[in-house]
């Protein structure tokens, strides 16, 4: 037995899976718009969708995204800049741009259909070993263990595993034992329904603060038996966060237009359009031709959240010229074109401010 795993729970492995399937089936979410079909396309779209996303906000995205790029032709086919615009709003996105490149990679290196073996799947751009086993499991039955954040959650609680999970010996560990817990093999056909109920019992009751009476798993679970749920998962390591100031150029032309330029990628909103950026205020003051320094007007600060940093953002309104760059890179773009660009959720709030423009709801990034 390993060291990290409770002793009470050796005997409890074999019981697991079973009780997974049987309140999937009963109490699990059943619904969803990927769910309607088993189509690796759709589930693979959703899981790059849900990492760090809530499934309320996924919802109207995912079926924008059908609704445009039918299938994984459509989106391979589709420009960047579109899929960015799509995205716009969800977040993180780096996602989105290995969302287009894997579309590529499906029908230039195979085929237009997406492998079946968690193993091949990982070696598509933006697919890690989680992702690449819940689409394996949920569309093929490929008897392969998921582990992200939920399902780690509830099997270190139900484990009583209490590795700390910083360490790559653990994390592989608990790999280990969530292969163990799968459905028999004779019981393979069970693996999209066991799947989906591990996902669903970590968003829906093993939460941060879980409501154990609801659980399939409560006589089993090692946490709740001891009181202990907050003890899990255990994780010394803790991602360091930093804090930056920008100066956002904020120009717009007499006829409305707004100047945009393409942020480089890598790097905050890469490939997304966005206000010139700048370090401070003098910068910025700097890049605008002598005449209009005097007509800068301040709009309120605002903070906005990144995984790893706090942005706090300070907007600079001025009114120029169509003549007048504020940037070397970039051009003036009216109203009608905004919808259509990708951009970053606090571009889109400000530009909501002034014109009524659409802000996605749920978009936090
Ligand atoms: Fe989580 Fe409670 Fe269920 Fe244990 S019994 S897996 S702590 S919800």
């Amino acid at each position: 037995m390993p060291k990290s795993l409770n002793n009470d729970a050796a005997g409890v492995l074999p019981a697991i899976a079973g009780k997974v399937v049987k309140w999937q089936k009963v109490s699990g979410r059943n619904d969803l718009p990927w769910q309607r079909k088993r189509d690796p396309y759709h589930v693979w779209l959703s899981e790059i969708m849900l990492q760090q996303t809530q499934v309320a906000t996924v919802r109207d995205y995912f079926v924008r995204f059908l609704k445009r790029f039918p299938d994984v032709a459509a989106l391979a086919a589709a420009p960047m800049d579109e899929v960015l615009g799509l995205w716009s709003g969800l977040g993180y996105y780096s996602r989105a741009r290995n969302l287009h490149r894997c579309a590529a990679q499906v029908m230039e290196l195979h085929g237009g259909s997406f492998p079946p073996t968690a193993q091949l799947l990982q070696t598509l751009p933006g697919i890690g070993p989680s992702t690449a086993a819940a689409i394996a499991a949920l569309c093929f039955g490929e008897r392969v263990a998921i582990l992200d954040g939920n399902v780690r959650r509830v099997l270190t609680r139900v484990l009583g595993f209490d590795g700390d999970l910083s360490l790559v010996a653990n994390e592989r560990e608990l790999w280990r034992l969530a292969t163990e817990l799968l459905p028999r093999r004779d019981l393979i056909q069970a693996m999209p329904r066991y799947t989906q109920g591990l996902m669903d019992l970590g968003a829906t009751v093993c939460k941060g603060n879980a409501t154990c009476e609801l659980c399939p798993l409560e006589t089993l679970c090692v946490a709740r038996r001891l009181g202990q749920q907050q003890r899990y998962p255990v994780k010394t390591r803790k991602v360091k966060r930093s804090a930056q100031s920008i100066w956002l150029l904020w120009a717009q032309a007499l006829d409305g237009s707004i100047w945009l330029s393409k942020r480089p990628s890598p790097g905050v909103w890469g490939g997304l359009y966005c206000f010139a950026l700048f370090e401070d205020r003098a910068a910025l003051q700097a890049a605008l031709p002598a005449d209009y320094q005097a007509a800068l007007l301040d709009a309120p600060a605002l903070t906005h959240v990144l995984t790893h940093k706090d942005l706090y953002l300070h907007p600079v309104q001025v009114l120029l010229p169509k003549s007048v760059r504020p940037s070397s890179e970039g051009a003036w773009f009216a109203a009608p074109e905004w919808p259509a660009l990708g951009l970053p959720a606090p571009v889109r709030k400000l530009l909501t401010q002034v014109s009524g423009f659409p802000v996605r709801d749920g978009a936090s990034r």
